[in-house]
């Protein structure tokens, strides 16, 4: 598998390119900002965008959308329950950053749905608790945790449509029961791993 980090934008969200290293078909997850910086990575792996896979739509991780759908031609992805992120609101800013031009999904995304690209398969994981359509991707001995679980802590349950008891469900549901060795790659920060942040992270353990 090709996986690839670029770390964009003010809020420093982290945009993964993950890839099939025979079928060099690819998805970006999480385009949060610079789309020309996520593009030009993207060249260089060689990789055809099959997907654009959005944790979740607060603008730091979807910043970037418009450019880069238009670019790669890519679907894009995201929770049914966080769909209505991608069609513009009201007050259009969050975090100090408008919201980009609106964009519809082309696939709605359910709990138990597959994302395939070549021999890489990934399995949606429904995590909501930091907003309501927040998913995780569980395959390849990888999870990328979006703004669910990070390294030694875990999302901000204050924005709309946030729910502490609904993220501490889903961290302890769908995502510690995954083995330890699992690598974890998160919306920000470092990577870590299951097995690091069952045993080390405050938030899990108070
Ligand atoms: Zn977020
Ligand atoms: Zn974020």
């Amino acid at each position: 598998m090709i996986l690839k980090k670029v770390v964009v934008g003010p809020l420093a969200a982290n945009c993964y390119i993950v890839g099939s290293e025979s079928s060099k078909e690819g998805m970006i997850i999480d385009p949060g900002a610079e789309a020309e910086v996520i593009l030009s990575q993207v060249k260089d792996l060689g990789l055809a965008i099959k997907f654009i896979v959005l944790t979740h739509g607060h603008i730091d991780h979807i910043g970037a959308l418009k450019e880069v759908k238009e670019a790669t031609g890519a679907e894009v992805a995201i929770h049914t329950d966080e769909a209505k992120s991608l069609q513009g609101q009201s007050s259009s800013t969050l975090f100090g950053l408008a919201y980009p031009t609106p964009l519809p999904p082309d696939r709605l995304l359910q709990d138990g749905d597959s994302l395939d690209i070549g021999d890489v398969h990934f399995l949606v994981l429904h995590t909501p608790g930091h907003s309501p359509g927040g998913i995780c991707l569980s395959g390849e001995g990888v999870v990328f945790s979006g703004d669910t679980l990070f390294n030694c802590g875990i999302g901000r349950t204050d924005l709309p449509g946030g729910n502490s008891s609904q993220l501490m469900n889903s961290i302890h549901t769908k995502l510690m029961v995954l083995p330890d060795n699992t690598a974890v790659y998160p919306g920000h920060g470092p990577e870590t791993t299951i097995g690091a942040e069952r045993s080390g992270n405050p938030f899990l353990n108070g």
